[in-house]
């Protein structure tokens, strides 16, 4: 069966132009002007005083440079819906008329079209009378590495903002334009990092017997630790330890005193995450006790998995449906050994995560790509997405 393309008008009904120009105006100067990690202060601003240009209710500062906006309409269920404000510390080798203006910094991931179309959505729905309830727009910093999800939380947006459900949305390049993506529980993996310092005894390399040699150490450390993956875990359940990184070592005729590991742990169930962390440190010891050197593991917790819950994947999925026909819609995609951290979000409230996919013809980079550019074609898709969302689960009393 051949599927034909998904349109890019959304199947609902085609957006103002005046709309979709704004949103293409809003994508492009944050992308010229790329923030990191709790200092989106210019893209927050840009972000709160759009909304209250709008009529929203707004709330800056919430975990530094988070924002809230409010639409209140009547009375119904209470949802949010989640966009990322953050760009990547790396620098952009486009050439596109919007390229970053600030070295070393870049929207490599899209965070700007994400911004981009959650203001659209609240812009339509700030004019919009089809729905019933309220809906809070929230705009969260640090997405990348510093878990600005997680520090919203902590920082109380369920109890000042109380959601019966949240949702969230990421563009991915390697799906075919305007389709989208999802399923019921696991979405995104378990993320964490461990570090191992090996000590052993420092020798002249003539003479390896007079020490006890870190490099052998550390080189039976990382065969072993793929054993774990092999040997512990299920072969119908998934975990990856990579190491990424070993340290040790000055000159060809020195054994070193020391050498250090570094790596990433990827899974996608709580238990084999915990498993995962027991068995690396059973590998440490018992590799300690052979070889005599000391060995100090230090695994820090990560982003948790991203899992939507069956209700609300299949309420997105109803929108996404509306959107671009149920044939642009898989409901059963594989889980992704990336992270996100929505997942600090879904811990606290029932919700969903789709990908809506932006695949280019031709040259297409991928996220953190240093050519990567957020597809604009996909802009009517998403802010169409979340209006139709909103109009789904707000539906008016009859
Ligand atoms: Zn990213
Ligand atoms: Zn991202």
């Amino acid at each position: 069966m051949t599927l034909t393309p998904p349109t890019l008008a959304p199947l609902s009904g085609p957006l103002p132009e005046e709309l979709l120009s704004r949103m293409r105006a809003w994508r492009h100067d944050i992308h010229t002007h790329p923030e990191t990690a709790f200092t989106e202060h210019r893209t927050s601003r840009l972000a709160a005083q759009a909304l209250a240009n709008m009529g929203l209710e707004v709330r800056q500062g919430l975990a530094a440079t988070g924002v809230v906006g409010t639409l209140r309409r009547g009375t119904g269920p209470t949802i949010g819906l989640r966009a990322d404000l953050d760009a990547l510390d790396m620098h952009e080798l486009g050439d596109a008329p919007h390229r970053s203006a600030i070295h070393g910094k870049m929207h490599g991931c899209g965070h700007d079209g994400h911004t981009a179309m959650l203001l659209g959505a609240a812009q339509y729905l700030s004019q919009d009378e089809s729905f019933s309830g309220t809906v809070h727009f929230i705009f969260q910093p640090a997405e990348e590495n510093e878990g600005g999800g997680r520090v919203m939380v902590e920082a109380g947006l369920f109890e000042q903002f109380p959601c019966d459900a949240v949702f969230a949305l990421h563009n991915s390049p390697n799906l075919p334009l305007g389709t989208f993506s999802t399923r019921t529980g696991t979405m995104t993996s378990n993320s964490d990092t461990f570090e191992i310092a090996i000590v052993g005894k420092g020798s002249h390399a003539a003479q390896p017997e007079a020490g006890i040699d870190p490099i052998v150490v550390s080189s039976q450390l990382v065969a072993a630790l793929q054993a774990i993956v092999s040997r512990n875990v299920s072969a119908v359940d998934s975990l990856i330890v990579s190491v990424t990184q070993i340290h040790g070592g000055d000159t060809w005729n020195v054994i070193p005193e020391e050498v250090v590991l570094r790596g990433t742990c990827r899974s996608f169930r709580a238990s084999t995450r915990t498993r995962a962390e027991a068995r690396i440190r059973a590998v440490c010891d018992g590799i300690a006790t052979a070889s005599g050197a000391k060995i100090e593991l230090r695994y820090f917790a990560g982003y948790p998995a991203c899992v939507n819950t069956t209700r609300e994947m299949e309420l997105a999925a109803s929108a996404a449906r509306r959107v671009v026909g149920a044939q642009h819609v898989d409901t059963n995609c594989l889980p992704r050994t990336g992270s996100e951290d929505f997942a600090f979000m879904l811990e606290q409230c029932p919700g969903a995560y789709v990908f809506l996919g932006a695949a280019r013809e031709g040259d297409n980079p991928p996220l953190h790509n240093p050519y990567y550019d957020f597809n604009d074609e996909i802009l009517p898709l998403g802010a169409a997405y979340w209006i139709e969302l909103v109009r789904l689960i707000l539906k008016p009393a009859l």
